[in-house]
């Protein structure tokens, strides 16, 4: 409301004309008229001081008057303009925002409205051009600096800076200052400079939210934005690169873009009722790429809901697991095949035994599991060595393969035994194992082909242990244990390398876990030491073997061939073992001062678990020691199967007994995988002809070319060779031909007690 320059001109002329024309009129006809009124002079000097008083007194009344209108309507002026500025200041109070001025020439800054708080003070703040500068952030400076004199020296239209100020409390703040050059002189530079600034930092904030949002809406996690309809809103280039859709492609469209076609109609209708129940879904799922490839991915959906607990917005995220699914079917596969032969391993062919078993399809139809063992494979492997091992491994394990036939399916047992399921063959017992044994001896045809490695031919020997199995009847656990009974059967038979299980293979499984249940209880009371005579050609005593028996209180007396086994299998063999080699010792300390029998040496059979174990060197040497017999008294019968074994570690072993000057024999020879460029090096002093080559030696020209050879190898080596199982003359005969040292066996003595053995020699 303040009056403008022109009209307050005319306003002041104006009163000045009135004054002049009154004053003027007064001075012409005041002067005149006195004159008039009378020529008294003295009295014109007095009416023309009270004259000269009363233009003093109008002119005082006039000046009054103009001066308190002027006055009066300055102070309006002014408190118009105060309740502007409150109310602008008000408004500015209220929209947080702050005005500034700037007077370039007086070198003034001041600042007013909600900034005044903001910097630290109540009122409006003067301070010097430089020194407000200090409030500004060091980095926000030089760019707001920068924008100030672009428009000082009228290069911008307007002034605009987004810059941080420093709060009293040390912490900055963003804010937006806006501006006008309100004077510029003559060159266009500005002499004044005011303007807003307004606090942004909520809005910096959101902003800086967004971006933190944005980049995480960007990551490498697919993402996909619907809204309540489930419309494609938003989604992500990692959403572009995992399904191939760019986002132009799917917005608007539901997710069953995705759909593989994978999943039942039930599987989305549950992840709904999830998502609706607990306000979000995880899991795996398969969908397709824009290219028709279908992938595994793996999924989570969250609602989002407005402040009324509305769905606004369906948020999709998900991987591809293509990878994880890749790696997890390679440790499935590292889990069920084995790694030599890829073929399913044995926890594949139990599953796979166990299906068939729970198959209800199969009632009454009868399966096989044949079970495939390379006899002596452990020892061509420590001869040739692993690779050849693994060659032969593979080459049958393909000549299995192509021998399949439907229905058949192959697994590696274990480490040289393969295994043939023969599924649902016949409904007939008779049938299925004639099917079965037809089969089997393709397998044997199949496999005894040699096998080459390097220069040398391997012929594998192959056994064969067949169980016949139905569903319903049988675990998976049976079925194995039948098959590999029968094998064992197989593998200990001289004619025949195909072996079914049955019923006498059945009581024998029964009587191995009776033996098992009770072995343990019966060591030592019920253990007691057999002896039988060893003689030369002469028929004269040359040593004795010592063979356990064990006298079941319930049973009668048990095999060594039916526990011995057994107690291999279950570690006790190396308690049996000791109480042997004590026993025996005991009873050559007692006959080393007897004339007849202090030349008797004790032949002690070892097994090959006893013989492993890493204390038996320091037992014997103890044993030895404690009971002070004479070690050339001690004979130690270990057989071919002890070279399944580390062929060093055994040699170490041998050399270290031999050492003591304990003797060492090889017994049941000829049966096992010798290969004759080791046995030359073993430190032995006698080889033991197994019985079984003895027993048909008169009939089976087989029979005697290996006993010969054996005889021969013998000699080679400078060793004694020894029958055992010599039960007739003519056996005796012919071994002697052949050149045999010392035999064993029924024609000379069976084996009985130790203390009748001792009394046959007049001990007592
Ligand atoms: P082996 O060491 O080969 O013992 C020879 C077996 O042949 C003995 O059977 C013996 O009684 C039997 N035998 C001896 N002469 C004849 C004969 O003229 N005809 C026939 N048919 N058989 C004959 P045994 O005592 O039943 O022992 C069987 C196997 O048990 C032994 O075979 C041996 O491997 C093992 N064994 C026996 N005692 C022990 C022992 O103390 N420790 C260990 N680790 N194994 C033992
Ligand atoms: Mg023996
Ligand atoms: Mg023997």
């Amino acid at each position: 409301m303040t009056m403008s320059n022109s009209s307050s001109q005319q306003t002041a002329l104006r009163i000045s004309l009135a004054y002049f024309l009154i004053a003027t009129v007064w001075i012409l006809f005041s002067d005149k008229a006195v004159f008039e009124l009378s020529r008294d002079t003295e009295w014109q000097m007095t009416i023309n001081t009270l004259k000269g008083w009363l233009f003093v007194l109008f002119t005082a009344v006039l000046l009054f008057y103009t001066m308190r209108s002027v006055l009066r309507r300055l102070d309006k002026v002014h408190e118009a303009e105060l309740e502007l500025e409150k109310q602008s200041n008000f408004a500015m109070e209220v929209a947080g925002d702050g005005l500034w001025d700037w007077n370039l020439e007086k070198s003034e800054f001041k600042y007013f409205g909600a900034w005044t708080h903001t910097l630290g003070a109540d009122n409006p703040r003067y301070v010097d051009t430089d020194s407000w500068l200090r409030y500004v952030h060091p980095e926000d400076i030089c760019q707001l600096r920068n924008a100030i004199d672009l428009h000082i020296r009228g290069q911008s239209s307007s002034f605009k800076n987004e810059h941080r100020l420093k709060l009293p409390n040390g912490e900055y703040k963003w804010y937006l200052a806006r501006g006008l050059a309100t004077k510029r002189d003559e060159q266009g530079v500005a002499r004044r400079f005011s303007g807003v600034i307004t606090d942004i930092s909520a809005q910096k904030n959101v902003e800086n939210e967004m971006r933190v949002a944005a980049s995480a809406f960007e990551s490498n996690e697919a993402k996909m934005i619907t809204d309540d309809k489930k419309k494609i809103i938003r989604v992500n280039q990692a959403f572009t690169e995992i399904t191939g859709y760019s986002e132009a492609e799917v917005l608007g469209k539901g997710p069953s873009v995705l759909k593989s076609g994978r999943h039942s109609d039930e599987f989305y209708v549950l992840m709904s009722e999830k998502i609706i129940e607990s306000g979000w879904w995880q899991g795996e799922i398969w969908n397709k790429r824009k290219n028709g490839e279908v992938y595994p991915e793996w999924l989570k959906i969250n609602v989002v809901k407005d402040n009324d607990g509305n769905v606004t917005n369906y948020v999709a995220s998900f991987n591809d697991i293509s990878d994880i699914k890749e790696a997890e079917k390679q440790i499935e596969h590292l889990a069920y095949f084995d790694a030599l032969t890829h073929l399913p391993n044995k926890s594949q062919l139990i599953k796979n035994l166990e299906h068939i078993l729970l198959s209800p399809s199969g009632n009454g139809l009868k399966s096989a599991l044949i079970l495939i063992d390379i006899k002596n494979f452990k020892a061509l492997n420590n001869t040739l060595g692993y690779r050849s091992g693994d060659y032969v491994l593979i080459e049958i394990s393909k000549r299995l393969s192509d021998i399949l036939i439907e229905g058949a399916t192959l697994a590696r047992y274990g480490a040289d035994i393969f295994s043939i399921v023969l599924e649902g063959i016949s409904h007939s017992q008779e049938q299925a194992a004639s099917m079965a044994h037809t089969f089997a001896e393709n397998i044997v045809n199949t496999l005894k082909e040699p096998i080459a490695i390097s220069n040398l031919k391997y012929e594998p020997d192959i056994r064969l242990g067949i169980s016949l199995f139905e569903s319903a009847k049988h675990s998976a656990q049976d079925v194995l244990k039948f098959s590999e009974l029968a094998t064992l059967e197989a593998k200990t038979s001289k004619e025949k390398s195909i072996h079914f299980f049955d019923q006498s293979m059945q009581e024998n499984l029964e009587k191995r876990f009776y033996i098992e249940s009770k072995l343990k209880a019966a060591i030592p009371n019920d253990l007691f030491l057999a002896c039988q005579l060893q003689v030369d050609a002469y028929g004269d005593p040359v040593g004795a073997e010592v063979l356990i028996r064990w006298n079941d209180p319930e049973n009668g007396l048990i095999s060594p061939a039916d526990f011995i086994p057994v107690a291999e299998e279950s570690g006790l063999i190396n308690m049996i073992g000791y109480w042997v080699l004590q026993t025996s010792c005991q009873h050559l300390k007692k006959w080393s001062t007897h004339p007849k029998l202090k030349d008797i040496p004790l032949s002690i059979n070892v097994s090959v678990g006893q013989f492993m174990q890493e204390t038996f060197f320091s037992q014997l040497a103890d044993m030895i020691s404690s009971t002070n017999v004479s070690p050339s008294m001690i004979k130690l019968e270990l057989t071919e199967s002890v070279f399944v074994e580390d062929f060093e570690t055994i040699i170490t072993k041998m050399n270290a007994i031999k050492s003591l000057g304990v003797k060492l024999s090889l017994d049941d020879f000829g049966t096992g995988f010798s290969s004759l460029s080791y046995l030359k090096r073993l430190p032995i002093d006698e080889l033991k002809i197994d019985q079984s080559f003895v027993k048909d030696l008169e009939q089976d020209q087989g029979d005697e070319a290996i006993v010969k050879s054996i005889i021969a190898l013998g000699k080679s080596m400078g060793v004694k060779v020894i029958a055992e199982g010599v039960e007739t003359d003519s056996q005796k005969q012919m071994l002697t031909d052949l050149g045999c040292d010392n035999f064993q066996g029924y024609l000379y003595d069976k084996p009985k007690k130790i203390e009748e053995f001792e009394k046959s020699f007049d001990i007592y």
